[in-house]
């Protein structure tokens, strides 16, 4: 599943070929992704459009049209993801961007159909609708404004983490990745941590995802590639998740692989030694 690195990856892969150009038009195969407009609608705000910009808010890839033709907003959710190159499989490609220069295309496709396709009228009406259901982005959050959050709930530090309405970013893999940082157990209560604990959290999560993105994400199955159709690097130099019995990387014990409370059918990796309930 994207999260904030393999995002943010797929937005710098995007600038390049996006930012500054014009579509000639855009094809959309698959409507039912689409949210706030038609296909006709969309189609209609895409032909000739200049794009000013393409950034990320959150999970979000967010498109700037020049000229009052609004934002395109696409969440790529559990498989959504770009393609520069022909895509692998093309059946599962939902949006076409043709590119004024003949026969440049950039490809949304998306396995499981889980993303969404958005457009707003102005930035402002993407962010109030970010800001409805997503707390700050986990990249920007200052660490006062984190420790505030964290002590609202009682719940674990790790379903807190991951709760894009407490921070937005963070998924399964870079919440395991940033708690070993920590050295804080995937279960603590998040309103239980010490001040020295979210000074250590908040800068584990920056020093988690900055690697991530220098890295270009995680991939792992058919799941998440870059946009040239390549693997993210991140799960071969990582520390804890997907790594059941192998030696941790600070005391050299065996990192565990268990379930906790509050997050259903995905797995957490933790130090038993480095991480303590307490
Ligand atoms: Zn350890």
């Amino acid at each position: 599943m994207p999260e904030l690195p393999e995002v943010e990856t797929m937005v710098r892969g995007l600038q390049p070929t996006l930012s500054g150009r014009t579509l000639r038009r855009l094809e959309i195969l698959d409507s039912t992704l689409l949210q706030g407009c038609t296909s006709g609608q969309l189609v209609r705000r895409g032909r000739g459009a200049t794009v000013a910009g393409v950034t990320r808010r959150g999970k979000w890839v967010v498109m700037e049209l020049a000229g009052d033709r609004g934002i395109i907003v696409i969440q790529p959710r559990m498989t959504g993801g770009f393609w520069l190159v022909e895509p692998a499989r093309p059946e599962h490609i939902r949006l076409v961007f043709h590119l004024e220069n003949p026969g440049a295309r950039v490809w949304y496709c998306d396995a499981r159909r889980l993303g969404k396709v958005c457009w707003f009228a102005n930035g402002l009406a993407a962010a109030e609708a970010f800001a409805r259901s997503h707390g700050p982005d986990a990249l920007e959050i200052a660490r006062t404004e984190l420790a505030r959050r964290l002590s609202r709930t009682s719940r674990g530090i790790k379903p807190a983490l991951m709760d894009q309405k407490v921070l937005a970013g963070i998924g399964n893999i870079y919440a395991d990745e940033t708690l070993h940082r920590a050295q804080i157990h995937p279960e603590r209560p998040a309103s239980s941590l010490t001040a020295e604990e979210v000074d250590r959290l908040h800068r584990s999560i920056g020093e988690v995802l900055a690697t991530a993105i220098e890295l270009e994400g995680s991939s792992f199955d058919a799941g998440y590639r870059t946009v040239l159709g390549l693997e993210g690097g991140f799960l071969a130099q990582n520390s804890v998740y997907g790594r059941k019995d192998q030696p941790c990387p600070i005391c050299e014990g065996p990192i565990l692989k268990t379930r906790i409370a509050g997050l259903v059918g995905r797995p957490t990796y933790y130090c038993p030694v480095c991480q303590v309930l307490g």
